[in-house]
């Protein structure tokens, strides 16, 4: 865009397809790739007469459930984090991989609204209300879960101001076989590393992993300081 600015032409392409210039309402919405995460999902891959992302947000959110919205948030939150991986890391992401990343990181939402709702395969069962942070701080809410088939691990960070409003998330996956006590624990220290990468400063974290928050909380984390070599390893 800097390039642009100074008149410069450039022309970036869709790294999905490479076919189409890529513009927000092409990556997100119109491009094959995310036609194809957008079919699995409730909301279809509809795009009616609307010719831009606005447009289509707009109509979306018109004719959508509140459940609809947030469902199809996470996924233009997933299809743009799939994008960056594509860019930056090589990384290329099957459309059902985005679909249930998008899945779980609303599952992980609805752990910090309700305490009666939580994924099928969560770590652990949350039986906490979610409470809103004081003024000037926000509230990081942590959740992870485990999934069999194929093994591995995903976490969910949500990140929420003095007003509820959610203002970042976040939601990543290890492949391999964890302990249910790893996984809180790999979910809680990608949360501190990203809240770092934001440069947020008074953020209250909310994990369930009672191991893990006991272990930060105890003087268990003096195995970790340095100590003294006395000559024995
Ligand atoms: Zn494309």
């Amino acid at each position: 865009m800097a390039l642009k600015n100074r008149r410069i032409e450039t022309q970036i392409w869709c790294s999905f397809c490479n076919h189409d210039p890529e513009t927000d309402f092409h990556v997100l919405v119109q491009c094959p790739f995310a036609r194809n995460v957008w079919c699995l999902t409730s909301i279809g891959s509809f795009v009616g007469t609307a010719s831009s992302f606005k447009d289509w947000w707009i109509a979306l959110t018109s004719n959508h459930s509140p459940t609809d919205i947030d469902r199809a948030a996470m996924i233009l939150w997933n299809i743009w984090i799939a994008r960056n991986e594509l860019i930056w890391n090589g990384i290329t992401r099957p459309a059902n991989f985005i679909f249930q990343s998008a899945s779980d990181s609303h599952n992980q939402w609805l752990i910090a609204n309700s305490r009666n709702k939580s994924p099928p395969h969560s770590a652990h069962q949350s039986t906490h209300v979610w409470t809103f942070p004081p003024e000037n701080f926000v509230k990081c809410n942590v959740d992870a879960a485990l999934f069999k088939d194929p093994p591995r691990m995903g976490y969910g960070c949500i990140i929420r101001d003095a007003s509820g409003a959610i203002i970042n998330a976040k939601y990543g996956c290890f492949q391999g076989n964890f302990l249910s006590s790893t996984v809180e624990a790999l979910g809680v220290r990608e949360a501190l590393s990203w809240i770092k990468e934001l440069k947020l400063i008074n953020v209250i974290i909310k994990s369930d992993a009672l191991l893990v928050i006991n272990v930060i909380h105890s003087s268990v984390m003096d195995v970790f300081k340095p100590r003294p070599f006395d000559g024995r390893l």
